[in-house]
Order: C-alpha cells, then sequence, then structure tokens
C-alpha cells in the first residue's frame, strides 16, 4: 500500500476560467481518494506544493505510438522487435510531457499495452484500437500500385498501422479479430486521406453496408466505431451508419456540426499534423501540390474548431503526429488557444478527453476515484498555454497512478 499527500495545490482542470483555492489531494494505492481543505490523512510521504498550479495528467485521444516514421509504407516493413523498442522511446517522450494517457488510433497492440500495465516501460496508459480497418487502395494499404503481396502479410507486422478488409463478411471478421486482440474500440478509414495516391479526401471509400455491418459488431462487444473523416459528406454517412468518434473534421459542415452537438458524438480535431506538414512537409517528401492542400485543410480546420466550440460539441485533444514530427505533441495547445479560450482547449485534454475515451471520471479529473495521474505546472496554463509545450520543461511533478514519474530536484 502506497500513499501520498500533496498540500496546497491549485487545481485547472479546464472546467473553470481560473485556478481553484488551494486544496490538499490525498492519494493511496493508484487513486485519489480525498481532495478537499485540511484533510486528516496519514501519508508515508507529504509534498508542501505551496500554491503551485496542479492538473490532471494530460490525454492525448489521437496517437500512432508504432509511428517511427512519417513514411508508414516504410514503417510497416520494419522489425517488430525494432518497432516495439523505438514505440517505447516515443511513448517515454510523451509521459514526459505531461501525457499520462494516449488512444492510439492504428497500429498500438496488446503487448505494448501490457508492457505499460506491467511496468516494463515508462509510458502514457494506452486505450488501443488495434489495426485501423481500410479497403484495398485505402489509407492504410501500404503495397502501392504493384500488389505485389498478399494483405495478410502485414497482419503481423507491429509497424503496420492498419489492415485491409474488403467486403461485409471479411470487415467483420477483421473487427472480430481485432477486439479478440484486446481493441477497445474499432478505428474505420472512413474517408480518403490528405496524402493518400489512391484515395484523396472526400472519397467514399467503404461502402454502407461495410460501415454498418463494422458499427454493428463493435456496439455488440459494447464499444463503438471511431472515424478517419474530413469531408462533410463523409462525416454525414458515417454518421448515418453510427460512427461515435469522427477523427480530423477537417471540413465537418455546419449543419453537421449541431447534428453532432444535439446528438453528442465526439470530434477529435489534429491541428498540429497540418500545421507542420504545411510548415515542414516538403522537407519529409510531401510533393508541392500535397503541402498546398493541406495548408488549406488546416485553415478549414482551426475555423470549424470555433464553430465547434461555439456550439458545445464534445471536443477532444488530438495531435496524430508521425515520426519525427511527434515532439511538437504539445503544440497543439497554444495553436487552439489562438482560436478558443484556454479553458475550453485544457478541457479537451481533460474531462472531454476522458469523455472520448468512455473513461468519465477514471480519468482526466482530480477526483476520489480517478487514477492518481497529475501534473505540476510551474505557472498558470490559463494564461499561458505555452506552459504545456517545450518537452515538459515546466512540469516539475508528473505522476502516473499515483507513481512520480518525473520529479524535479528542489519540489
Ligand atoms: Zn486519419
Ligand atoms: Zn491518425
Amino acid at each position: 500500500m502506497t500513499s501520498l499527500l500533496l498540500k496546497n495545490a491549485r487545481i485547472v482542470d479546464g472546467t473553470a476560467d481560473r485556478p481553484n483555492d488551494p486544496v490538499d489531494i490525498a492519494i493511496e494505492d493508484g487513486r485519489f481518494v480525498e481532495v478537499g481543505t485540511d484533510i486528516k490523512f496519514d501519508a508515508q510521504e507529504t509534498l508542501d506544493l505551496k500554491g503551485q498550479i496542479v492538473m490532471p495528467g494530460l490525454i492525448d485521444c489521437h496517437v500512432h505510438v508504432i509511428a517511427t516514421t512519417a513514411n508508414l509504407g516504410l514503417n510497416a516493413e520494419l522489425p517488430n522487435s525494432w518497432v516495439a523498442l523505438k514505440s517505447a522511446e516515443l511513448m517515454k517522450a510523451m509521459l514526459m510531457r505531461g501525457f499520462t494517457t494516449v488512444r492510439d488510433l492504428g497500429g498500438a497492440d496488446q503487448g505494448l499495452q501490457k508492457a505499460q500495465t506491467d511496468s516494463l516501460m515508462d509510458a502514457p496508459r494506452l486505450v488501443i484500437c488495434g489495426k485501423a480497418l481500410s479497403q484495398t487502395g485505402g489509407h492504410t494499404d501500404y503495397r502501392g500500385p504493384h500488389h505485389s503481396r498478399d494483405v495478410s502479410y502485414y497482419a503481423e507486422k507491429l509497424g503496420a498501422l492498419g489492415r485491409v478488409c474488403d467486403g461485409v463478411d471479411a470487415v467483420r471478421a477483421a473487427a472480430r479479430e481485432e477486439l479478440k486482440g484486446g481493441a477497445q474500440f474499432i478505428k474505420v478509414m472512413a474517408d480518403g486521406g490528405v496524402s493518400s495516391p489512391s484515395d484523396p479526401v472526400g472519397y467514399l471509400v467503404f461502402s454502407v453496408d461495410e460501415l454498418k455491418a463494422i458499427v454493428e459488431i463493435a456496439k455488440g462487444f459494447g464499444t463503438y466505431v471511431s472515424g478517419h473523416l474530413y469531408d462533410d459528406t463523409a462525416i454525414v454517412r458515417a454518421l448515418d451508419c453510427g460512427i461515435e468518434c469522427i477523427e480530423h473534421g477537417n471540413l465537418i459542415g455546419d449543419d453537421t456540426i449541431k447534428r453532432v452537438a444535439r446528438e453528442g458524438q465526439c470530434v477529435v480535431p489534429t491541428n498540429i499534423t497540418y500545421d507542420r506538414l504545411a510548415k515542414t512537409g516538403a522537407d519529409y517528401g510531401l510533393p508541392e501540390e500535397s503541402v498546398a492542400k493541406i495548408a488549406d485543410v488546416r485553415e478549414a480546420g482551426l475555423e470549424r474548431l470555433v464553430k465547434m466550440h461555439e456550439a458545445g460539441v464534445t471536443v477532444g485533444y488530438g495531435s496524430d503526429l508521425l515520426g519525427g514530427m511527434q515532439p511538437h505533441q504539445s503544440g497543439e495547445f497554444p495553436l487552439r488557444g489562438r482560436y478558443i479560450p484556454a479553458d475550453a482547449v485544457i478541457r479537451s485534454a481533460t474531462v472531454d478527453a476522458a469523455r472520448v475515451l468512455r473513461m468519465e471520471g477514471e480519468l482526466g479529473v482530480i477526483a476520489p476515484g480517478a487514477h492518481a495521474d497529475l501534473i505540476v505546472v510551474d505557472g498558470n496554463p490559463l494564461e499561458d498555454l505555452n506552459l504545456l509545450t517545450e518537452q515538459g520543461a515546466h512540469m516539475p511533478l508528473i505522476l502516473q497512478g499515483g507513481v512520480a514519474k518525473k520529479k524535479a530536484a528542489g519540489l
């Protein structure tokens, strides 16, 4: 049994536009047990934070921990052992940025998840979907135009972010296999991609019957389907098929925003990825036309973010960065902060993120019963979201399950 008492902590969780008055936070066996003033709690260790800001551990709702390079075709060819070790390094860096939980949108498997829970590595808690589903020629078909091998080759490759399945029977089997393998939700590529050569944005890539079949299987397992989506027509179709979480959503229409606000689906924008690709995509080998296309999607995404905020849509924090761009993971905070209020930005990585993950009350809050994941921040992020950037430089303490994963000297 381990116990810790934090005294004089001012909580910022995005539900208010200023920090709380100082409180004490009692932690026992990995969970918060009491939060209040003058707590009587006999702890093994007591830390007086002297009014410093404390936030729930941050949650990134859209990452790819196995994306060691932005070239996903190459990534899918790499040896599993190398990918696993490199992923561990990428995940450690996420944790050191204050992300104590991440939702992986394609690639992470039960082995990586178990390695985290068994403490084989320091990494965020992982919420996984196994491999993302796409169709032949789709967003996760890495074979190029030549079809030189069977798609089953990728089934055992940890570096393959997704898998290919065509037809109602095959998509059902694929969804069932992922759920059997520990997927906590199902990810489908329900639209084309910005840089995919054979399925550009706006392509209705899976049939309605295929999408409905995937949703039926996921719901039968008590979970939901999340869709990679940009274009409004594709989003409307996906919602009609029962998809409950929209990834990216850059081109979502006004009426669809109203519908999502009314019906309660979630949206996870990933603006930082387009920001990085628009600025440095050429360095990563993206052709000029793609860079221009990405700039358009980037502008639309930020403008849509404002509309979704105004309509009261549940918006999760997402980064979606691949390979060498991953160190910009926290850049989504100040980027969003230029368009919507800081408390809303923070909420997207705390309470609203927990809603996206369907783990409300378990994560994203500093309240009795929740996992004791928190960060201490030097300064008030409601006034300066940049405090959450720079690889955790302004976070002297990072706790995950009540265990200090980072503790600066002198704290
Ligand atoms: Zn996507
Ligand atoms: Zn993604």
